[in-house]
Parts: structure tokens; sequence; C-alpha cells
């Protein structure tokens, strides 16, 4: 579905180039979960924004479908893949509008594509996705991103990102912000978003391994810009072939 083939990146001024990924390839299967993991600072959301096309790469190519995938409106790939992409972040509240209220947060990206959709159309997409996100929509579709808590507004964000049903999910640290409590709801809204949507690829970044082993199907690991190691979820984290992932097992249990 998604595929980047030797990508480098490098960022800084000539004199002081400071290179974060080194010739890295990575692809994405429909329907799969696949985690990137790593230290900090090791690449991960460099590279995942560089396979959505939000970032440009120095060298290496993306594909999504069979296409080319560049920043900008000019390539095919990355102008389907902004149409059937949705991003979840850290912060939850930096995808939400304060002035908005949940209702249209979760409409925007469908009223933005979807021009011939009436309003009970959407008013009943907006219904289903939050719902899928675990969030009761009479309960929330009035309230303002303030009256959220720190879960609730990741669960919308979520909303917002599969509105559109994306073939792609990115999703960037999703449970990092939000407390532990709360992260199961956020586990089982992805889990939910799978059981619904089972075409959908999502791509996780993430070092909590608990929520890795929970819903990936396949994981990626980087260390300071190479993969270290990839394979599927119960090998990598059962009997790593690396040193360093062992250590980055060890360090997290
Ligand atoms: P974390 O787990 O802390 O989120 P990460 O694995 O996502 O880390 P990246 O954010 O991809 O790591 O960063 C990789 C390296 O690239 C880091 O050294 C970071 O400082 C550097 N970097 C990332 N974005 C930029 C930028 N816009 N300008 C300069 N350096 C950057
Ligand atoms: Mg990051």
């Amino acid at each position: 579905l998604l595929s980047a083939h030797s990508i480098t990146k490098s960022f800084g001024p000539r004199a002081a180039r400071h290179q974060v990924l080194f010739d890295i390839s990575v692809d994405v299967h429909a329907g799969e979960c696949l985690a990137v993991i790593g230290g900090s600072g090791s690449g991960k959301s460099t590279l995942t924004r560089i396979m959505l096309g939000l970032e440009p790469a120095d060298a290496g190519s993306v594909d999504y479908e069979g296409q080319s995938v560049a920043p900008g409106r000019r390539s095919p790939g990355g102008r389907a893949l902004r149409r059937e992409s949705g991003l979840v972040f850290q912060n939850p509240f930096s995808s939400l509008d304060p002035r908005w209220r949940v209702a249209r947060s979760v409409a925007e990206p469908l009223t933005l594509q979807r021009r011939d959709l009436g309003s009970a159309a959407i008013a009943e997409r907006v219904a289903s996705a939050l719902t899928m996100a675990g969030l009761e929509p009479a309960d929330f579709l009035d309230r303002y991103p303030i009256d959220l808590s720190g879960g609730q507004a990741q669960r919308v964000a979520i909303a917002r990102a599969v509105i559109n049903e994306p073939k792609v999910i990115l999703a960037d640290e999703p449970m990092s912000a939000i407390d532990v409590a709360a992260r199961i709801q956020i586990l089982d809204t992805f889990a939910a978003i799978r059981a619904a949507r089972p075409d959908t690829a999502i791509i996780m970044v993430s070092h909590d391994l608990g929520v890795v082993r929970h819903i990936a199907d396949r994981i990626v690991v980087l260390h300071d810009g190479r993969v270290e190691e990839t394979g599927v979820t119960s090998a990598v984290l059962g009997d790593p072939q690396s040193d360093y992932t062992r250590r980055l097992i060890e360090a997290a249990s």
C-alpha cells in the first residue's frame, strides 16, 4: 500500500548537517498495523512524516498504491494520500480548533472532501465516527475542546482522523500525552477502527511496548536513523535479534 525506499534525510545548514535517516526502506500493507519504535531522536517522526508526504526526503522515494509521493500538490501519490490518510498526534488539542464544537471539528475533513453531502448525511457520519471512538455523540457533539479531558480530546481527534474513511492512519505517540487510565480507551479505539475497517493500515509510532504488543502486527525498530530490526510483533518482542532491541525491551519492562 505504502512503501518507502532508501530514504535519507538531514537537517541543519550545510556546515552543520545532521543526518537523521540513513537509507531506510519500509513498507506498510493494507490492513496491517505497523509499529515504529526506537529511542528518542531515532527518527520515527521524521520517517513517518516523510512516508505520509508531510515532509520531503533528501533522497529515496515513497510510493502510495504505486504512485509517487512527494510533498506539495503536484505528485499524484501525494494527492491521493492526502485524501486517503488520517493523522493523529501526541497532543490531541493541536488537531482541534479551540473555537469549534466537537461536531464541527469532526465534520470538517468530510465537508472539505464531499461537497455533495447534505447536513443530515454529515451528521450521521460524525455520529458514527464518534461512536467508533467510544464517545456518545449526544454527550460530546456540542462541547468545545476546553471541556474535554485529554483522553476524550484524543478520541475526538481520532474521530476526525477517520471521518473520511482513510486507507492509512498515522498515529505518532497518540497515547504519550494521555494519562495511563485513559490509554486503554485510546487502544480500544484503534482496535475498534481495525474491526470496523479491516483494510485500513495503521502506522503507530509508540515507545509504549505494551501498546505495541496489543495492537501491532509488525514492528520496525529504528536506532540512530537506521532500521535495527523488523519482523512480526511476537518475534521482535519475544526473541529480539539485535542487542539494541533487547535493551529497548528491557528498559521498557
Ligand atoms: P521522539 O521519540 O523524541 O519523538 P523521534 O524518533 O520521533 O523522537 P525525530 O523527531 O524524527 O525523532 O527526530 C530525529 C532527529 O532529527 C532528532 O535529532 C531531531 O532533533 C532531528 N530533527 C527532527 N526534526 C527536525 C527539524 N525540523 N529541524 C532540525 N532537526 C530536526
Ligand atoms: Mg517523535
